[in-house]
């Protein structure tokens, strides 16, 4: 009876030929990453997030950029956003959510994104999830940045920007500083500190973060996506914890 002895062959080959199709298949598929953000002003969000953003490929869409580049456009959705801004204000969930779906809808994104900045609320995490979920996507990942309150402080309030609109160059007291006190290196004008990076504004600002901030974590952890990143440390450091945790490897 040949025939017998060779059924067990026959099923191992076919179990190889699967494993070798279901391998091909999925290199083909190139990972997609749709990766959030979360932490205080002045956690290091832009900074990681811009670095996580060129290992992976996929963009780096900041919230504040977004805005900052619909004010310049002049139309009349850029003089209502003007307006919230020059009040303090925070725009409503509604109107940021149909401008992050129109952004989201660009062909640049379609293996992914890197959100910094939104959502910052339960109500715009939820319209992201289900706007994702429309076209078969969902947040893969999402990275707390947990840094003390004293380091976030000193991190803010030391900022400094060059008041000449044209250099606008950035500085930092302590870890940043100018040659010439109060002086900008490149083109000689005085430097200045934004009016939401003083103490007491920082402190609201900061305390307001974390009141919103519960029920988005608790949303992701829900999910299983949440992953906490201490984030005292150095720029380095805490670059390769978020490549750990995420287990990218470069
Ligand atoms: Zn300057």
């Amino acid at each position: 009876m040949p025939n017998m002895d060779l059924a067990p062959l026959f099923v191992l080959v076919i179990v190889a030929l699967v494993f070798v199709a279901e391998h091909l298949f999925t290199r083909k598929a190139p990972k997609q990453h749709y990766i959030v953000f979360i932490g205080a002003p002045g956690a290091g969000k832009g900074t990681q997030a811009t670095r996580l953003s060129k290992v992976l490929g996929i963009p780096h869409l900041s919230t504040g950029n977004l805005l900052r580049q619909i004010v310049k456009t002049g139309t009349p959705l850029a003089v209502t956003i003007r307006s919230y801004i020059e009040k303090g204000q925070l725009i409503p969930d509604e109107m940021l959510n149909t401008m992050l779906a129109e952004e989201l809808q660009g062909l640049e994104y379609v293996n992914g994104v890197i959100l910094d900045g939104s959502p910052r609320t339960l109500e715009q995490a939820e319209f992201i999830e289900s706007f994702l979920d429309g076209q078969g996507k969902e947040i893969t990942a999402v990275i707390n940045l947990e840094v003390n309150e004293d380091l976030l402080l000193e991190r803010i309030t030391g900022r400094r920007n060059c008041s000449n609109g044209n250099c606008g160059a950035g500085y930092h007291t302590k870890y940043m500083p100018s040659k010439k006190e109060g002086i900008c290196d490149l083109c000689g004008s005085t430097l200045a500190q934004r009016v939401d990076d003083s103490e007491s504004v920082l402190e609201e600002r900061i305390e307001r973060h974390n009141q919103r901030t519960q029920p988005l974590l608790a949303f992701y952890d829900e999910r299983s996506v949440l992953y906490n990143i201490n984030g005292n440390g150095n720029i380095e450091g805490i670059f390769d914890d978020i490549l750990d945790a995420l287990r990218i490897e470069t």
